[in-house]
């Protein structure tokens, strides 16, 4: 069985950024896992919500419904500080991610890009940072190897993804886009991703923003194919399981 993990800042970083092929590879029968960083409870739309402990457990309610819609077989919230990521022990963060890299053993690692994606969100480049050394890390034997005990063993991921896009924000943070290497066209998976976006209903002052961003998009998620197990030559890409072996 192929599995895919992905790995976010917030609840619904996972249907904005990635949901159409989340859900379209899972119908491919594909095992899907998404790491969210933080339970969002730094947002400046607060669904209602009194304090940050009350929207982080709305959030997390409501990723939970976006990964039902989009059928993430191991969708898991944990619980680092929103708009603080940068503030955090980098070691002790690629830890938890190396950790969860070799206990699932993904085949391939979806994240943003460093510069934070579309929004230039801070903790999009964060998590682009962790979930990239995790990405690295999880494959050595002298990378945390204190976690290689009772059968765990280092797990090499053999390609490592970042989402992109062919446009940017006019009136957000400048930002310099990684060049798309693969085009997945999500087809009818559109209104799904909107669905799972839905969910996360204390967010839905974004709807509207977030709808006409994913028209430009069209029906297609793009990807910048960051690093890969296999040295080789930049090709164009139409699947992110492209020459990985079911192993
Ligand atoms: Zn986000």
């Amino acid at each position: 069985m192929l599995r895919m993990m992905c790995i976010t800042a917030h609840p619904d970083d996972e249907a904005g950024g990635f949901g159409g092929s989340l859900r379209l590879y899972r119908d491919r029968g594909v095992e899907t896992s998404v790491i969210c960083l933080t339970p969002g409870q730094a947002a400046s739309h607060r669904g209602g919500a009194k304090t940050d402990q009350e929207l982080a457990a709305l959030r997390r309610k409501e990723f939970a419904a976006s990964c039902e819609i989009l059928q993430v077989g191991r969708g898991i919230v944990l619980d680092y500080p929103d708009g603080q990521l940068h503030r955090l022990d980098l070691y002790k963060v690629v830890y938890e991610l190396t950790l969860c890299i070799r206990e699932y053993r993904p085949h391939i690692l979806l994240t943003f890009a460093s510069e934070g994606g579309v929004t230039g969100h801070m903790d999009h480049s964060m998590a682009s940072v962790f979930a990239t050394l995790a990405y690295h890390w999880a494959g050595r034997n002298n990378r945390y190897p204190d976690q290689l005990k009772d059968g765990l063993t280092p797990h090499r991921v053999q390609k490592l993804y970042y989402g992109t896009a062919n446009f940017t924000l006019p009136d957000r943070p400048a930002i310099s886009l990684s060049p798309a290497t693969t085009i997945i066209e999500i087809g009818e998976y559109l209104d799904i991703k909107i669905q799972a976006f839905r969910a996360h209903a204390s967010q839905a002052p974004l709807f509207q923003l977030f709808e006409r961003h994913v028209a430009r998009r069209g029906r297609q998620e793009l990807f910048h194919l960051a690093a890969t197990m296999d040295p080789s030559m930049m090709i164009q890409e139409t699947d992110l399981f492209v020459g990985v072996k079911d192993e």
